[in-house]
This record gives C-alpha cells, structure tokens and sequence, in this order.
C-alpha cells in the first residue's frame, strides 16, 4: 500500500535551530548553562525531536509546562533532567517520583504531597523553589519565604536544589521593573543563606533577559522562543536568529474568474478584474489563523501573493493574477523562508493583533512536522 502524506506540512530547519541554540550558548558563557524551554511541544517546532537535536549540542537541562510534555520525552528515551515549570496538580506525585521529574514547587501543599510520595515510593524528590519576585503569577512571595521555609525544612524527602524566578518585563530591557525584580531575587538569594540553603540552579532569565542584563549568580537560564528563531520583542531584531519553522503546502486548484464574483465564504472578496485565483489545502482548522482573511500573504516562488475572501476550515485562496507562472503543485510558504524573501512569525503576528509566540503555538496537531538536518 501507498500512504502519501497530505501536501500540508512544516518543515523543521534543525540546522537554523543550531545556529540559534549556539548564539544562547555563547552569549550564556556555555552550553551546559542552557535550561531549553521545550513546552508547548518546543513551541509547536516538536519537543522530542528538538530536544534530541540540542542535546546533541550539549544542553542536559529541558523545560516543560506539564507532566505529560515531560514524559514524553522521557518515553522517547531522553533522560536529562527536565524541569516542570508548571507544578504538580494533585495526583501526579507519584508519576513525578516515577519519571524523575523536577517540578517547581510555588505552595505547600504541592510540596507536602509531593514529600509523601518521595517517601513511599522510598527515593527523594529534588524540586525547585519558585519565587514570584513581581511576575503576580505563581511563586511564594519573598516576604513569606522565612515562614516558608521554616515549612519545607521538615519535608524530608524533598531536596530544593534549585531557585528560580520569572520577569513580567524583559521583552523591554529598558524598564526599570527588570532591575526591581533582580534586586528581590537578590534578596530571596540572601534569605536562603540565611537558612543555610544553598540552592545549585538559580535562575531567573528568558530569552529577552538572556539578550540583556545577565545575573552573574545565575547558574542557568531558559531561553525558549530565540531557540527557535523568535525574536521576544522588537528590542532584540539585531539579533541574528534564522526561523526554524517554514510551513508548506501547495496550489491544490487554480481557476480564472472573470470580473465581479466572490470568492469565499460571506464574498467578502469580490474579483474587480480577471483574477486567477489558487486554492490551498490549508485551513484554519490547521492553525492558518482565520483573521489572516484580506490581509495574509504567501509566498510562491519566492514572490508574495495576497490571501483573498475568508480563511475556511481547510481551503484557503490566494490571488495568483500577478504570477502568471504559477500552476497545479506550486509549492506555497505560509510561514517561514522562500527564496530571498521570509514570512517571519512577527510579521504575521502583528497582521493579526498577537505575538509570534502564539503563531508557533497555533499551528494545529493536524500539520505533519518534517525534520531537515
Ligand atoms: C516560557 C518560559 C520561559 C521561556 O521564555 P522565552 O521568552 O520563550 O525565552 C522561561 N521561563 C519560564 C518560567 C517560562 O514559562
């Protein structure tokens, strides 16, 4: 039998996500600085494959938001340490006992959960200590650390052998939040000793904060979205970093339609001339965002056509009038590089009113990844 994937795909530039980790890298003093944030399935780019390849490159710390993003690298045999950054949920400790996980650890009766399954399961747990230093998000606060502490000292089967902390606003390196928030890890750092713990992970920078101020005590930091190729803001766009993402698909029709018929869904596109229109096998039900109607664009052969009438769950129409030259199996970028010219998850964010962020995310469970080396 034959099986012949679908036409629609996202090719993963593995080489672009080597050249990105190496900027981190060497911009972190060392590869083995490197915590990679992974969730999300590595931004939509693929955590097991991703985190393959930068192992590859050094890395042996990985991030997730859930349990289940870290087992799955761990059924795909990937047995570096991997930290949780989204907590433990009531009933997962003994799968976090079992997997070898490291969660944070931002309430007590997480940690008081998590102590108990450590000791049935009869090995201790190592976890790390997050701190809301002005995220208002999760994290003890630094003023309660002292009762804190005075709390988890008793769990004996939990080691904290990390600390870290998050910033709300590196994506401007200017703001003086930064230096405020720093300041209270400082602190919080200080408190420890205090306590006589020495943690021997701190960390507290993303990527923007990577590309800015770095902490010198800092042992670690977690990069996610420069990895691959994002950039966390406009402050960092000299930032050499190439996309990794580049996603495919192809004219699956083309026909001519002579002056005044609609095209789509609500005719919110009405041809003004003889326009060849091309239809493509992709939809928003692929994650090819339906507020892209009337202002995407593609690129074909390395030129741009405009998306044309509204983004249906699965077809999307493009106005190829201006590139006579496309036909049936063209192949189409939606998003990521084609010739000289590139759809970068920025442009299209700001098309759309979000961030790349979110574009990487929302490419649906439906586009097949392919991995280039
Ligand atoms: C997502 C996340 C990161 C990575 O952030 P980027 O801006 O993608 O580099 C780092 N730390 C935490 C706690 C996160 O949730």
């Amino acid at each position: 039998m034959i099986c012949v994937e679908r036409p629609t795909y996202v090719e993963i530039d593995l080489n672009a996500l080597r050249h990105n980790f190496a900027l981190a890298a060497e911009r972190a003093g060392g590869a083995g600085r490197i915590l990679a944030v992974v969730k999300a399935d590595a931004y939509g780019h693929g955590a097991t494959q991703v985190a393959r390849a930068l192992r590859r490159q050094g890395v042996h710390w990985f991030g997730t938001a859930l349990l289940e993003e870290a087992r799955e690298l761990r059924e795909a045999g990937l047995n570096d340490p991997i930290l949780v950054l989204g907590g433990v949920f009531p009933g997962q400790e003994e799968s976090f006992a079992a997997l070898n996980l490291t969660p944070c650890i931002f309430d007590l009766e997480a940690a008081r959960r998590l102590n108990a399954a450590g000791g049935a399961s009869g090995r201790s747990i190592s976890c790390h200590l997050k701190i809301d230093t002005g995220m208002g998000r999760v994290g003890f606060l630094p003023e309660d650390l002292p009762e804190v502490l005075k709390q988890l000292r008793e769990l004996e089967h939990l080691h904290f052998k990390g600390v870290l902390s998050h910033l709300a606003l590196a994506d401007d390196p200017s703001s003086s939040h930064n230096e405020e928030q720093m300041a209270r890890f400082h602190a919080v750092l200080d408190t420890l000793h205090e306590y006589d713990l020495h943690p021997r992970h701190v960390h507290i920078d993303n990527s923007a904060a990577l590309y800015s101020d770095l902490m010198p005590e800092c042992t670690l930091v977690r990069p996610g979205v420069t990895l691959y190729g994002g950039y966390p803001s406009g402050h960092f766009a000299h930032l050499d970093l190439q996309p990794v993402m580049h996603w495919r698909t192809v004219v699956a029709a083309i026909k001519t339609l002579p002056a005044g018929r609609g095209v789509s869904y609500g005719h919110r596109f009405v041809t003004e001339r003889p326009t060849r229109i091309a239809t493509l096998p992709v939809g928003y039900a692929d994650g090819y965002n339906r507020r892209l109607t009337g202002c995407g664009e593609v690129l074909i052969g390395g030129r741009r056509a405009p998306v044309v009438g509204t983004v249906c769950m699965d077809w999307t129409m493009v106005d190829v009038t201006d590139l006579p030259e496309v036909g049936v199996g063209a192949l189409v970028t939606l998003l990521g590089c084609d010739g000289d010219d590139c759809i970068r998850a920025e442009e299209w964010a700001e098309r759309i009113g979000t961030i790349n962020y979110e574009v990487f995310c929302q490419v649906s469970k439906r586009v097949p990844r392919v991995y280039k080396e």
